[in-house]
C-alpha cells in the first residue's frame, strides 16, 4: 500500500503541496471518464493529444484529491485540500511509480514481444501454466508505454509468477518498457515482415524489440527470424526452429485431418510428439512457443503434450452486436479478471442507446468469498458504471447477492441460467456478458445475439479512434472537428460509431437526412447534429430533436423560417452553405447582401456555421481553383459577419482537404472517409483499416477443363479447376462488375479471383492454385482502393453500398 508520502519519494517532485501525508492511493488515474474511486485516486496529467491538465478541474469535481502535475504549467490553481505534487514529467513519474511496484515482486517476469501472436502467448502460457502458478498477466492488449505502467501497477503478492506484454513501434520505446518490465524470462513470438512499423529497417526492428531482453536470464525464441542474435552472454539462449543447432528441434510437422498438426521435437537429444489443435501456421509458431517456455520451466514432454492438445482458439476482443428483442450485446467472455472487467465496464459506459444495463458475471478466477479486497474492488467497479441490473454466476458471486444495491439475480452455474432464461425480460436493454472461460458464456451470447447470415462486416472501434487522433493531430489547437457520419457512418453503422466519437468529444456529428439524426437521438447521443438536406416536411423532426439544418438556398431559408415563425422559436441554429465552385448547392457569392438582408430581419434563426465544399482538393492541377474556393468563402464570410454582428464557425475542408490545405482549415474541418481508414491524398498518414467484409467458403468443387461456372456460362474454364462457392452477392452489395475475375479475394493470405458472373446472393472464386477448405475465412475487399478501381469506382461507393442485411460487428480491444 502506497501513501502520497510514498508517491513523492517515488516521483521526487519540484515543489508539492501536501495536506494530507497519510492519504492512501489505490488507483492510477489518467482519464477523468474512467474515474472508480476517487477517494483512493491519484490523478495524473498527461500530455498526450489532450492536456491532461485542461481536466484538472473535472478530476476534483468528481472526488479526487491527489494529483501529479507537470512543472511548466503555468495557471494558478485553488485545489483547496489537495494533495497536489509537480514533477517534470507526469508520463516518467506514472512509469516510476509502476517501476516501483514491479520491483516489489520477487517471483518470476515473464516479458513477451514480437510483431503478432503476443497476446495469444499471452494468454496459451497462462492456462499451460496455470495449475502450478497463481499468473497475473497484463489484460488484453495493454502493451504500450501506457499500458504496460498501468499493468504492473496491478501486481501483487497474491500472484507468484506475471506475464507481461510489450508493443513498440519506434525506436527508442523498449528500453522505457524493460525498465518497467525488468523481464527475468523472455519470449520473443515473431518478426513480421506485412506492417512497416516506425524502424528503417528489419534489422533495426529486431534490435530495438530484443532490447526488452536486457537483463532477462532465458530467451526463447524462433530461430529463423534470428540467424544471427547479438545479446548479452549471460541470457541462457532458447531458440527452436528446423535447424539442427536449436535448443528445440523441429523435426517435422503433420497436418492430422483438418483440424490438427502432429509435431514431432526434439530437445536435449530426445524426441516426443505432440499435437497442437491447430491448422493454421501462426497458431503453430505460437503454440510451439509455448512449448519452448515450458520446457524452460522444467516441465516433462507428457504433461506438456497434454496440455497443448487442449489449448483452444481465442477470440480475445470485445465485441458489440445487435440481440435480439432491441438489445445490444457487449461479448467479452474470453477471461474475467478485475482490470478485464473494468475495461469492458468502460465500453458499456460509452453505449447510451439504452437506458437499462445489465451485467452478466461469472466468478472470477482467484477471487474467493474471504478476499475483501478483490470484492470491495467489484462493488466499486458496479458502482460507478451506470448498471441497473446485475446477474451474478458461479457459487462464489450468487453468495454476495445481497452486499450489492442493485436488483440482482444469481444462478449457480450457466446451465441454470441459460434454463430460466425464457422468463426473463432483456428487450431494449445493452447487455455485458463477462465470464471466465471454464463458463462457457458463449452458450449465453448465442442465445442472446440475433442470427446471423455468414457475412459480416467487422469494424474494428480502436482503429477509428486512432484515425481521429491521427488526424486531430494535424490540427493546430482550437480548430474544431465535425465528423461525417452520413449513408450510416460510410455504411460502417449508426450509434454504435457515434457513441465512440462522442465519447473522444468530437464537436459535431453530420447526417444527410433528418431521420438518421432522428436515429441518432434515440441511441442517446447529445453532440450537436447538423442535416445536410432538411426537406420541409422534416421540420418538425428537426426541431423536436433538436438537430440543426443546412441552409442552402432562399427557398429553404424561407420556409424553415416560415416554420420558426408558426412555431414561435428564437435563436434556432442554422449553417449557411455557400457554393464556390462545387456547385451542388449552396448560396452563390453574389446572393450575400440580398441573404444578409433576409437574416438581419428575424431573430427566429441564428447562424452557427457558414461553409463550403472544396470540390477538388486532392487534385493539384486545380490548385489555383481550390485556394479561389478558400477566398470566396473568407470574402463572404468575413462580410456575413460584419454585418450580421456576431460570431460564428467557417468551416470547407474535407479529408483532402485536412491532407493538403491547411490554409482551408479556418474554425473547424468536416472529417469523413479518413475516419473510416482510407486516404486517398497521403500514404504517410498511419491510418488503419475500419472495416473489413468478410465471408466463408460455402461449398468447394472439384472441376474439369472445359466445364462452365455460374449463369450463361460465363465463367469457361481453361483447365481442371477447384472452385469456392461463398455467400456474397450483388445483394449484399458486391458489385456484378466484379465477376469474370474482375474482382479479387483473400483466402488464408493468398488472392483468389472470381469466376463466372455474380449472383445476386452468392458467387464462385477460383482457388486451384491455393490451400483451401470450406467454412475458410474469405476477405471480400484485400485492398478495397484498388478493387474500387478494378470497377471504375471509388471506395466511398463500395463502402456504402454493403447492404444493410450484412451484419455488423464491433469490436474493441
Ligand atoms: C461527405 C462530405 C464531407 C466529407 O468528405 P470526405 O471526403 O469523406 O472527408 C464533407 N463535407 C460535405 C459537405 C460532405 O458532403
Amino acid at each position: 500500500m502506497y501513501t502520497i508520502s510514498d508517491i513523492s519519494e517515488i516521483v521526487v517532485p519540484k515543489r508539492s503541496i501536501i495536506v494530507y501525508h497519510k492519504s492512501i492511493i489505490q488507483n492510477l488515474i489518467y482519464d477523468t471518464r474512467k474515474i472508480v474511486n476517487a477517494e483512493t485516486g491519484l490523478f495524473f496529467a498527461l500530455i498526450n493529444r489532450r492536456d491532461g491538465h485542461e481536466f484538472i478541474m473535472d478530476a476534483y469535481s468528481k472526488g479526487i484529491r491527489n494529483f501529479v502535475l507537470q512543472n511548466d504549467f503555468q495557471q494558478e490553481l485553488i485545489l483547496p485540500d489537495a494533495n497536489v505534487l509537480w514533477v517534470a514529467d507526469t508520463f516518467l513519474a506514472l512509469q516510476a511509480v509502476a517501476e516501483t511496484q514491479r520491483m516489489k515482486f520477487k517471483s518470476p517476469v515473464l516479458g513477451i514481444t514480437g510483431s503478432n501472436g503476443k497476446t495469444i502467448v499471452k494468454e496459451w502460457l497462462f492456462q499451460l501454466l496455470s495449475p502450478e502458478y497463481k499468473i497475473y498477466r497484463s489484460p488484453k492488449s495493454y502493451n504500450s508505454q501506457l499500458g504496460v505502467a498501468l499493468s504492473l501497477w496491478e501486481l501483487n503478492e497474491q500472484y507468484n509468477f506475471a506475464i507481461i506484454e510489450a508493443g513498440i513501434s519506434e525506436v527508442g520505446e523498449m528500453e522505457k518498457l524493460q525498465k518497467m518490465i525488468k523481464p527475468t524470462h523472455g519470449v520473443l513470438t515473431n518478426i513480421g515482415v506485412a506492417h512497416k512499423e516506425g524502424f528503417q529497417s528489419k534489422e533495426e526492428k529486431i534490435a530495438q524489440k530484443l532490447k526488452l531482453f536486457t537483463d532477462a536470464e532465458v530467451l526463447v525464441y524462433p530461430k529463423k527470424y534470428l540467424e544471427q542474435i547479438y545479446m548479452p552472454s549471460q541470457i541462457y539462449k532458447f531458440a527452436w526452429g528446423e535447424d539442427e543447432s536449436c535448443q528445440l528441434e523441429v523435426y517435422s510437422l503433420k497436418k492430422e485431418g483438418d483440424q490438427a498438426t502432429l509435431v514431432s521435437l526434439c530437445f536435449s537429444r530426445q524426441f516426443f510428439t505432440v499435437k497442437i489443435p491447430f491448422v493454421d501456421q501462426a497458431s503453430i509458431e505460437n503454440a510451439i512457443s509455448c512449448i519452448a517456455v515450458m520446457i524452460t520451466f522444467g516441465y516433462d514432454f507428457k504433461t506438456i503434450a497434454d496440455r497443448i492438445a487442449t489449448l483452444q482458439p481465442m477470440e480475445m476482443r470485445l465485441e458489440l452486436k445487435k440481440g435480439k428483442h432491441n438489445t445490444s450485446i457487449i461479448d467479452d467472455s474470453y477471461s474475467n479478471d478485475l482490470v478485464a472487467l473494468q475495461i469492458a465496464l468502460d465500453f458499456l459506459k460509452q453505449q447510451k442507446q439504452n437506458s437499462r444495463k445489465v451485467l452478466i458475471l461469472s466468478d472470477i478466477p482467484g477471487v474467493q468469498l474471504h478476499d475483501e479486497k478483490s470484492i470491495s474492488k467489484l462493488k466499486r467497479l458496479v458502482a460507478a458504471s451506470g448498471l441497473t441490473d446485475l446477474i451474478f454466476i458461479g457459487p462464489i458471486l450468487s453468495q454476495l447477492e445481497a452486499q450489492f444495491s442493485l436488483p440482482t439475480a444469481s444462478y449457480s452455474d450457466t446451465k441454470s441460467f441459460i434454463d430460466g432464461f425464457k422468463h426473463i425480460d432483456y428487450s431494449n436493454s445493452t447487455i455485458l456478458i463477462k465470464g471466465a472461460r471454464d463458463y462457457h458464456f458463449e452458450q449465453i451470447s448465442k442465445r442472446l445475439v440475433a442470427k446471423s447470415h455468414d457475412t459480416i462486416l467487422e469494424i474494428n472501434l480502436n482503429a477509428l479512434e486512432h484515425n481521429l487522433n491521427i488526424y486531430r493531430g494535424l490540427l493546430p489547437v482550437g480548430v474544431k472537428l465535425m465528423a461525417m457520419v452520413k449513408a450510416f457512418s460510410y455504411g460502417s453503422g449508426s450509434f454504435e460509431i457515434a457513441n465512440l466519437l462522442q465519447f473522444n468529444h468530437v464537436d459535431y456529428l453530420t447526417v444527410a437526412f433528418a431521420d438518421e439524426g432522428v436515429d441518432l437521438r434515440n441511441g442517446g447521443i447529445t453532440l450537436p447534429i447538423v442535416v445536410m438536406s432538411p426537406d420541409e416536411n422534416a421540420f418538425d423532426a428537426i426541431v423536436h430533436h433538436k438537430l440543426e439544418p443546412e441552409i442552402y438556398s432562399f427557398r429553404v431559408l424561407n420556409s424553415f423560417l416560415r416554420y420558426l415563425l408558426q412555431q414561435g422559436l428564437k435563436d434556432f441554429p442554422v449553417h449557411i452553405k455557400v457554393d464556390t465552385g462545387m456547385h451542388r448547392l449552396g448560396f452563390m457569392p453574389e446572393e450575400v447582401d440580398e441573404l444578409l438582408a433576409i437574416l438581419k430581419n428575424q431573430d427566429a434563426m441564428k447562424v452557427q456555421s457558414v461553409f463550403s465544399h472544396l470540390a477538388s482538393a486532392g487534385n493539384a492541377v486545380d490548385n489555383a481553383f481550390t485556394e479561389n474556393q478558400i477566398h470566396l468563402l473568407d470574402v463572404f464570410t468575413t462580410k456575413l459577419k460584419q454585418e450580421l454582428g456576431y460570431s460564428f464557425i467557417r468551416h470547407i475542408a474535407a479529408t483532402s482537404g485536412i491532407d493538403l490545405w491547411p490554409s482551408a482549415y479556418f474554425d473547424m474541418v468536416r472529417l469523413g472517409i479518413g475516419l473510416y481508414g482510407i486516404d486517398m491524398d497521403r500514404d504517410d498518414l498511419p491510418v488503419r483499416e475500419v472495416s473489413v467484409l468478410k465471408t466463408n467458403v460455402t461449398q468447394i468443387k472439384e472441376l474439369t477443363a472445359n466445364e462452365t461456372v455460374g449463369y450463361n456460362r460465363a465463367g469457361m474454364l481453361q483447365r481442371a479447376s477447384r472452385t469456392a462457392t461463398i455467400k456474397i452477392g450483388y445483394a449484399d452489395g458486391y458489385d456484378r462488375r466484379f465477376g469474370n475475375g474482375v474482382g479479387k479475394m483473400s483466402i488464408n493470405g493468398q488472392l483468389v479471383s472470381t469466376i463466372g458472373n455474380i449472383c445476386m446472393d452468392m458467387c464462385m472464386l477460383d482457388v486451384t492454385d491455393i490451400d483451401v477448405n470450406e467454412e475458410d475465412e474469405v476477405i471480400v475487399y484485400p485492398d478495397i482502393k484498388e478493387a474500387a478501381l478494378a470497377i471504375g469506382t471509388i471506395p466511398y461507393e463500395l463502402l456504402v453500398n454493403i447492404s444493410q442485411r450484412v451484419k455488423r460487428v464491433y469490436f474493441y480491444e
